[in-house]
């Protein structure tokens, strides 16, 4: 039997049919984290995730919308205890969000300290450019054992990544992180028990349309001709990596 797939970050709330590809994550066996911008997204993403066997809803608040809806932590807070999957939550250090990296950093360092107290907890997070700023935070705040972190389209650097895998954290990785040299030799390189799949769909493109769940299958080839392995090795290892990322959190 063909191994389930794993898309650990798409944004399905953002697709103009969400019940629909919702639908086609079920009917595809696909097992997709649905992600949050904002808790606002929330009861709508958890209710109509409720009844399906391989879609999860996650509880977000985006980096780059904090300057608008940094309000909206508190509604975040609210909604903490029914959610088990966590994001997309992060930081982002890129020149257009310069301005609010400070309150960033503060909402992110909240976030973690909450979800240090609540345990069991799965985070993806976001880190472009602030990867140092991303692992401090993790490693003073949300000690392992209190949660589990995977870093989403992670591209920092070999260091950055053995630091953040010694801290415990895993790397949902995506078809444009393969698509650029350098970071398909740094997927090439993470420990193959650290790894999951991801779209980040709609924002990733396939075919020059959006990216949809069923698309991560793309994201195992690659990952496996930059890893010189079977796509079935690939797909057999991430699914075994999201059922032990789950059982241990
Ligand atoms: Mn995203």
């Amino acid at each position: 039997m063909r191994t389930s797939l794993v898309d650990f970050h798409c944004h399905l709330d953002l697709y103009p049919n969400f019940p629909g590809v919702l639908m086609e994550c079920e009917r595809a066996g696909v097992h997709t984290l649905g992600v949050t911008t904002t808790p606002r997204a929330w009861p709508r993403n958890r209710d109509l995730a409720a009844t399906c066997q391989y879609v999860r809803p996650a509880l977000g608040l985006h980096p780059q919308l904090i300057t608008e809806r940094s309000e909206e932590l508190a509604l975040w807070e609210s909604y903490l205890p029914q959610a088990r999957y966590i994001g997309e939550v992060g930081l982002d250090g890129r020149a257009a969000y310069s301005g609010s990296i400070d309150l960033q950093e503060d909402v992110f360092e909240h976030m973690l300290k909450l979800c240090a107290r609540a345990g069991h907890k799965m985070l993806t997070v976001h880190s472009p450019m602030a990867v140092a700023r991303v692992l401090d935070k993790i490693e003073m705040h949300l000690p392992a054992g209190r949660g589990h972190v995977v870093l989403h389209w992670f591209t920092g650097g070999w260091h950055e990544a053995q630091r953040a895998a010694e801290l415990g954290c895993y790397f949902s990785v995506n078809a444009e992180m393969l698509n650029s040299t350098r970071h398909r030799k740094l997927a090439a390189t993470l420990p193959l028990d650290r790894i999951l799949t991801e779209t980040d769909g709609p924002f990733c493109r396939h075919d020059g349309r959006p990216a949809y769940p069923h698309d991560v299958s793309m994201v195992v080839e690659l990952l496996a001709e930059a890893r010189s392995m079977e796509p079935q090795a690939v797909a057999s290892a991430v699914l075994s990596n999201l059922c032990h990322l789950e059982e241990t959190s």
